[in-house]
């Protein structure tokens, strides 16, 4: 019998992080250094659309995590840009192959989130959600997908969310947008697995980052419950964090960007390997109540 276990990689590997100026990307860049791997952070560290409801990552946000990222003893390229523009995705994966000499793993994270019933909608209620999260994110894919190709191996890894596997009361233009990413990520992985390339979806929970820690998020959840909010952040912050506790399987409001973060590691490394076309939860136990 033959032994069938891979070379494990002599170099270190380099992994491209987007949204990595916080949250969950944050978290996964620094994981991943951990693990010997430079990173790669893409963020486009300034304000993304004016239908959001919380402040943007900034420059000092995406520096900070480089700083993290060197702590914990890997190498850090940063760069600005915004995913929907391919340019300058297209120009970042030029740098990036410049400086480190390719790409192994692709964790593409960056999205947004903004609620609105659809009976309210402004046009940019519902394009921004799709631009940001469906179209910037396939732009990553295409960009970065032919690097791995060059290497003959890969891992790309998704953020979608629970959001894409069940409707979402007044989040239709994330919940379509992250159940797309679904579609997307099954297709890829057809497409790259005869090139050694494993591509599967992240599914978050309720994560504690900026993007669900403000009003129009704890009025949601008040409203999914049955419930009315308030209007008042902080009696509204209360009301969410006790509905959400008593809620989650695990007793938690909100989980840690922390704890997201094994996954995307294992998820990225040679273990892995056939693992692909899958998607991986962590939601504290919200996932006992969806099919999908
Ligand atoms: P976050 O707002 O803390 O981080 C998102 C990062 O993406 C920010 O740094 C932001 O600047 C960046 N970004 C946004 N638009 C961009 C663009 N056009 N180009 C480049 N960068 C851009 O939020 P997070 O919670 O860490 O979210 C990360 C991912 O996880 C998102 O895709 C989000 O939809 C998904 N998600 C989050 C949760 C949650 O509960 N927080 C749950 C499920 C899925």
């Amino acid at each position: 019998m033959t032994d069938q276990s891979p070379d494990r990689h002599t170099e270190p590997r380099i992994a491209v992080v987007t949204g990595a100026a916080r949250g969950i990307g944050r978290q996964a860049a620094v994981a991943l250094a951990r693990q010997g791997i430079r990173i790669a952070g893409i963020d486009i560290a300034g304000p993304v659309s004016p239908v959001l409801d919380y402040p943007p990552a900034t420059a000092h946000d995406l520096a900070h995590t480089g700083d993290l990222v060197r702590q914990a003893g890997g190498r850090w390229l940063s760069v600005e840009a915004d995913q929907r523009d391919i340019d300058a995705i297209r120009a970042a994966a030029d740098r990036i192959e410049h400086e480190f000499g390719g790409v192994d793993i692709v964790f593409a994270n960056a999205g947004i989130q903004a609620f609105k019933p659809l009976l309210e909608m402004d046009d940019a209620d519902w394009h921004d959600q799709i631009d940001v999260n469906l179209n910037g994110t396939a732009n990553v894919l295409r960009i970065f997908a032919p690097l791995l190709v060059r290497r003959g191996a890969g891992r790309i890894i998704v953020t979608s969310s629970t959001q894409g596997q069940h409707g979402t009361l007044n989040g239709s233009a994330y919940s379509a947008s992250k159940w797309a990413l679904i579609g997307l990520v099954k297709s890829a992985a057809l497409e790259l697995g005869p090139h050694g390339i494993t591509v599967n979806a992240l599914i978050p929970g309720l994560i504690d980052t900026p993007l669900t820690r403000h009003e129009d998020r704890y009025a949601q959840a008040i409203s999914n419950a049955g419930g009315q909010p308030d209007g008042d952040p902080h009696r509204d912050e209360v009301t969410a964090e006790q509905l959400l506790t008593t809620k989650s399987p695990l007793g938690v409001p909100w989980i840690e960007p922390a704890d997201v973060a094994p996954v995307v590691v294992f998820l990225a490394s040679e273990d892995a390997r056939m693992v692909s076309g899958a998607s991986f939860a962590v939601t504290a136990g919200d996932s006992a109540t969806i099919t999908a």
